[in-house]
């Protein structure tokens, strides 16, 4: 995309002329970051931030989606349900156990601690002379920010930059009955015990919620419209999927989609009745079941609209997210980071890297652009799944068949073998055959996998090749050492076998 870099004539470039040298409007992951990098050059900055409520009035404090209805509640859930597999586990090993869960407690302790990183950023924000201002903004031209308080009070501030950390919301299909379903924004704030509950969805929020809530045992199904986590490698989804379904209680409904939602009353209770029809092969057919919570977990909007983007000519994809180029809009005093950007992870770590090398570049001697190739991540889904690069069917696609060598194998964690010892893991390495066999696609589901992919991610961004994985030694016994005794690849077509050492 063409970035316009140049003053537009009549902007003054004097930062003087301006309240603020950078205004962020947006303080989750990234606008936080940025806001905080910034500083440190004793630049003005300003950072907005304000969360319209949900349709069910959830709302919560400073720190964006990843403190408070992302990545920290649902791995603190995801920890609980472990606990609760754990003492089920237990039984094996000697101990006398009788679980019961009980999510209002579960749920404060998890606010408490979200509670105390709000305060903490607010505070931090004073300390490093980010003025944090709560309120809703939205450009009035290539300079000027309209803010928008709770009080409806409105205020004017200028910058002679402006960046869009807005982030991203769920998006809910428009079906008849739809407000009466939960997203994730309020299913970590609910105080009330969620109940059997059907999940709408099947990529990374749809199966991380189904495989918490089943952990902790409630009844869950997932309705999914085509394939499990589209983008990922398909071998792995399926292994994923089955895993769910046999090992942790988890119900699929596959080929559906929500088609109205109604309430039922069961005597006093009020519950949700479901009607689906099916997608794909199974159009034509219907389904229909009555559920305590349904939450939709269909995909996220980028929160670019009705701020002004138009106004001030910033280009959007065809799904509205800011088409940038090194963080830089088409609108040269307006840059953009994190989720709300067009074809860029939307993961937190992704975004609080664009947001601290932006302010090194604008405001240091920094040139470093952000990498976003072989940013690695995980699924916390009950035995998580970690990757870093590209699927089996990426690589033959961008790379050719013969090319592209896969060398798998399954994990057989020693954490399982006697509570469940038929459910094991499985780990994937892919190769480019013409350049020394580097590794451009990892895969692992196992116990931990988010703990092992970290490492085995910065290897890649080293350039890691085959022949340095068999030369590393490996850590025994651990999941974390299979990818280092890889011999197998699929193309031999050899069965695989699972041992121990
Ligand atoms: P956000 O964190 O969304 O922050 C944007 C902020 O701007 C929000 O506070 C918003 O209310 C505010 N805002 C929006 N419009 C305006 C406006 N006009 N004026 C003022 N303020 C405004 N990523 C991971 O890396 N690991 C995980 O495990 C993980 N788990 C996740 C689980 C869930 C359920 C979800 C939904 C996401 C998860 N993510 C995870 C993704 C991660 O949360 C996001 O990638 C990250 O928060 C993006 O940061 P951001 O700064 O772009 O936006
Ligand atoms: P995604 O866009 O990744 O997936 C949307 C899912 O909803 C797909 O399975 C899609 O099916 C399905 N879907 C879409 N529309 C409909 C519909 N109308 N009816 C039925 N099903 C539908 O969204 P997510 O919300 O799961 O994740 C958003 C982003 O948040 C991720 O890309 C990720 O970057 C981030 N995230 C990261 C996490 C982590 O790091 N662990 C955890 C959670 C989120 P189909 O395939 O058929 O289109």
């Amino acid at each position: 995309m063409a970035t316009n870099t140049e003053p537009t004539t009549g902007d003054s470039m004097d930062s003087k002329d301006y309240d603020y040298d950078l205004i962020v409007i947006g303080g989750g992951s990234g606008g936080i970051a940025l806001a905080r990098e910034a500083a440190k050059f004793e630049k003005r900055v300003a950072m907005l931030d304000f969360v319209k409520p949900t349709v069910h009035g959830s709302t919560w404090g400073l720190g964006g989606t990843c403190v408070n209805v992302g990545c920290i509640p649902k791995k603190l859930m995801h920890q609980a349900a472990l606990i609760g597999q754990a003492m089920k586990d237990s039984e094996k090993f000697g101990y006398t156990v009788e679980p019961s869960f009980a999510w209002e407690t579960c749920i404060q302790s998890i606010r408490d601690y979200i509670g105390s990183l709000n305060f903490g950023y607010r505070t931090t924000m004073r300390e490093e002379n980010v003025k944090y201002i709560n309120a809703y903004g939205s450009l009035l031209d290539r300079h000027r920010v309209k803010c928008v308080n709770k009080r409806g009070e409105e205020n004017i501030i200028s910058g002679l930059r402006i960046c869009i950390a807005t982030g991203g919301r769920p998006r809910v299909p428009d079906v008849p009955g739809k407000d009466l379903c939960i997203t994730s924004d309020d299913l970590f704030l609910r105080r009330t015990a969620p109940g059997k509950t059907l999940v709408i969805g099947a990529s990374y929020v749809a199966l991380e919620c189904a495989g918490f809530l089943a952990g902790m045992g409630y009844d869950v199904t997932v309705m999914v419209r085509s394939i499990l986590l589209r983008g990922f490698d398909q071998e792995m989804a399926t292994k994923i999927g089955e895993n769910m379904e046999t090992y942790h209680n988890i119900k699929f409904l596959r080929g559906f989609v929500p088609q109205e939602f109604t309430n039922e009353l069961e005597g006093d209770t009020k519950r949700i009745r479901v009607n689906a029809t099916g997608s794909g092969s199974n159009a034509g057919q219907a389904h229909s079941d009555v559920f305590d919570t349904v939450l939709v977990a269909t995909g996220r909007d980028p929160c670019t609209s009705g701020i002004g983007l138009d106004t001030v000519g910033v280009k959007l994809d065809d799904k509205g997210f800011i088409l940038s180029d090194n963080e830089k809009t088409n609108v040269w005093s307006i840059y953009g980071i994190g989720d709300a950007l067009s074809g860029k992870p939307e993961l937190t770590p992704t975004a609080i890297q664009a947001g601290r090398l932006l302010a090194r570049r604008l405001y240091g001697e920094s040139t470093l652009a952000c990498d976003y190739e072989n940013v690695a991540t995980t699924v916390f889904t009950p035995l998580e799944y970690g990757c870093c690069g590209l699927s089996e069917e990426d690589a033959i696609a961008r790379h050719g068949e013969d090319n592209v060598e896969v060398y798998h194998d399954h994990v057989l964690p020693l954490e399982l073998v006697i509570p469940r010892s038929e459910e094991f893991g499985f780990v994937k390495v892919i190769t480019l055959k013409p350049e020394q066999e580097r590794v451009i696609g990892f895969h692992i589901l196992a116990p931990n996998a988010g703990e092992i992919t970290q490492g085995y991610g910065v290897a890649m961004k080293c350039g890691l090749t085959k022949e340095q994985l068999d030369a590393a030694i490996g850590i025994h016994p651990t999941c974390a050492e299979n990818p280092t005794t890889m011999a197998t690849t699929k193309r031999s077509g050899k069965e695989l076998k699972s041992g121990g050492c």
